[in-house]
């Protein structure tokens, strides 16, 4: 059994995490990628508004519906409280007793993985993957690239087996769709069509 996590915030799911999902599950020849919904992402908590997890569970489950391989994961939403990837990895590896756990971040995530609390406790446990995904510069200009050896200079990616992952370069993040509904801007082609239905019926991000 090989797994990948890749836990998010989803607020909302985009493409950006679905072309990141299937290519991870098809590069890695994963068995399984758990996309994870944090609880209450602690990064986040009192920066902005977070859709309540259960809807932001429900948008990633109707996105997923019917693709081979992926599934939204609500694990830590059980747990409740402050969402935590050691817990998450600690429960993974009871529930799958899986042979290899791929823990997929973006590029974005790779550089604060340095942050993050009680690494010590699953970093030999799993395979830290990191997705390419553009950034803006200062200027307006676009980059697209994994970060890896940036990200080792700056020893972010100390203790960790690491590798890097090229995906479809999609400039893409929930900041921006939540930003295009306050706008009235068409989400159209950005995230699928059963959470844009979603988004209306509650509301979501006006
Ligand atoms: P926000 O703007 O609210 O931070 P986000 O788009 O970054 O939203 P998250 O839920 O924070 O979405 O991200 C979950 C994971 O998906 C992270 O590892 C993130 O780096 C990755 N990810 C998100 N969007 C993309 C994308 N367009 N390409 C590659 N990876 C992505
Ligand atoms: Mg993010």
């Amino acid at each position: 059994m090989r797994i990948g996590i890749l836990g998010g915030t989803f607020d909302p799911v985009h493409i950006g995490h679905l072309v990141a999902a299937v290519n991870a599950r098809d590069e890695l020849v994963l068995d399984k990628v758990l996309m994870v919904v944090a609880n209450q992402p602690w990064q986040k908590i009192g920066v902005r508004t977070i859709a309540p997890a259960e809807i932001r569970l429900k948008m990633l489950s109707e996105a997923v519906k019917g693709i081979h391989g992926i599934s939204a994961c609500d694990i830590e939403i059980k747990r409740g409280g402050l969402s935590y990837t050691a817990d998450t990895v600690s429960a993974v590896k009871k529930m799958y007793l899986p042979d290899e756990i791929y823990l997929l971040v973006g590029a974005d995530v790779a550089s604060e993985l340095s942050t993050w609390e009680r690494v010590e406790e699953f970093q030999k446990d799993v395979q830290l993957v990191v997705i390419s995904r553009p950034s803006e510069h200062v200027d307006g200009s676009l980059s697209c690239h994994s970060c890896m050896e940036e990200e080792k200079l700056a020893g972010n990616l100390l203790g960790w087996r690491a590798s890097s992952m090229a995906i479809p370069a999609l400039y893409i993040s929930s900041s921006m769709i939540r930003e295009r509904v306050r706008n009235k801007k068409s989400l159209d082609f950005l995230v699928p069509p059963s959470v844009i239905d979603i988004i209306i019926a509650n509301r979501l991000y006006c």
